[in-house]
């Protein structure tokens, strides 16, 4: 019996590992990939305090990894498959076996949004991509288009900037979300062209991307934009088709918590991407994997 089962090993998930080890809680961290989350897809963090110069997304996690694990967390590589709450004591089925645990921290994340146009789907990984510190280096010299305008997608078309020879950034309005920091960066990249207030319709090709049809929703105009890459940035959704109908979760289906990180079932908390709220930033993450352990804590001695 543990006292804790941590699911999901980003930002959040690892924080609250180190906190909970260091408390000598009996915990295991369960994560499916490798340890990091979605910011092992990063190719440089500039934003995270005590990195004047920045990090790497994967020296970043891996240090993360190496702090929890000095002070006794044990990560295993496991994909949980189903999950019973309401009990008192909570049961985790992964791909191994089944654990049960006193309490549960959900800090499964979130996945990269899909556009579910034509071509998208055939064309994954033949041409389409949702990460481009993986796959930038594959268009080297070669035109692409960058689908989105919040702040993953104008960094992500920045990085693309070191490889690719021509980069569409497609926006379906006519400003960006991105933070201003990184607008001034894109405006002035002389790779970048915006194409505003355009939709992407097709990916065209079959066994690679050939190009792209996108329609400008004022005028209707319907053009097709000769690429060989199509990275699609657009938002993500969050990993809890695991927990639904078990706890709260609001209209898109992350994990209603409140600011104890408490979920709507006693000994369930949440932590991080997966949690429905305004911010998603590594630094986020990593105070709600704090905060969260502290109330798991608070909950198992109030057992006893
Ligand atoms: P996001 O902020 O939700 O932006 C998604 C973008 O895609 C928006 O510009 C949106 O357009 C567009 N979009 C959404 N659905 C679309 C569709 N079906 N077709 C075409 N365009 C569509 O997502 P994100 O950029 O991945 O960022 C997620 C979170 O991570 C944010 O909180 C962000 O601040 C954070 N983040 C931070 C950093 C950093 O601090 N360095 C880096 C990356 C991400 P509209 O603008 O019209 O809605």
């Amino acid at each position: 019996m543990y006292d804790l089962i941590i699911i999901g090993g980003g930002p959040a998930g690892l924080t609250a590992g180190l906190y909970t080890a260091r408390a000598r809680l009996k915990v295991v961290l369960l994560e499916m990939l490798a340890p990091g989350g979605q910011v092992l897809t990063t190719d440089w963090v500039e934003n995270y305090p005590g990195f004047p110069d920045g990090v790497s997304g994967f020296e970043l996690m891996d240090k993360m990894k190496t702090q929890a694990e000095k002070f006794g967390l044990t990560i295993k590589n496991e994909e949980v498959t189903r999950l019973d709450l309401s009990g008192e004591n909570k049961v985790v089925t992964t791909n191994k076996g089944t654990i049960e645990t006193k309490a549960v921290l959900l800090t499964c994340g979130a996945t990269w949004k899909k556009l579910g146009i034509d071509g998208e789907a055939l064309l994954a990984g033949k041409g389409v991509s949702y990460c481009a510190t993986c796959d930038g280096p594959f268009y080297t010299d070669q035109k692409v288009a960058v689908i989105g305008g919040g702040d993953t997608a104008v960094e992500e078309a920045l990085f693309l900037t070191r490889f690719a020879s021509h980069i569409y950034v497609v926006h379906r309005r006519d400003q960006l979300r991105a933070i201003k920091l990184l607008q001034e960066r894109a405006m002035a990249a002389e790779k970048i062209e915006f194409l505003w207030d355009t939709v992407p319709l097709k990916i065209i090709g079959n066994d690679g991307v050939e190009g792209i049809e996108l329609k400008n929703v004022k005028t209707g105009e319907i053009v097709q934009r000769d690429v060989q890459g199509v990275f699609i940035f657009i938002g993500t959704q969050p990993n809890t088709d695991i927990v639904k109908g078990q706890v709260d979760l609001d209209e898109n289906g992350f994990i209603i918590t409140n600011h104890h990180m408490e979920t709507s079932l006693a000994g369930v908390f949440a932590a991080g991407d997966v949690r429905a709220k305004l911010f998603r930033q590594i630094a986020t993450a990593v105070g709600e994997g704090a905060a969260a352990s502290y109330s798991i804590e608070r909950y198992l001695e109030n057992l006893e």
